[in-house]
């Protein structure tokens, strides 16, 4: 019978998502994660999710994301997400 030889390999990769403020950014408090962080709009949190937009308030209703304290303006959110290591 034939000697069988299976070779596994893998491949680590880690991808870096820098977001850039076009004007003064103004850090949002995080009620959960109890610290100023850098505000995502909805869109930004899709892309560095590489998921819809719908799927971000999938994620907020879950409590994987956080929604910033913000009084007025658009939804923002926590980009701690972004720095958490695996
Ligand atoms: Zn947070």
């Amino acid at each position: 019978m034939p000697k069988l030889t299976i070779t596994r390999t893998v491949i680590t990769t880690r991808e870096v998502i820098r977001f850039y403020p076009s004007d003064e950014v103004n850090f949002g408090w995080c009620a959960v994660c109890r610290k100023e962080v850098f505000p995502l709009t909805l869109e930004q949190t899709a892309e560095a999710l590489k998921v819809e937009v719908a799927e971000v308030y999938i994620r907020l209703a879950a409590g994987e994301i956080h929604l910033l304290d913000q009084s007025g303006g658009s939804l923002r959110i926590c980009s701690a997400f972004l720095t958490t290591e695996p």
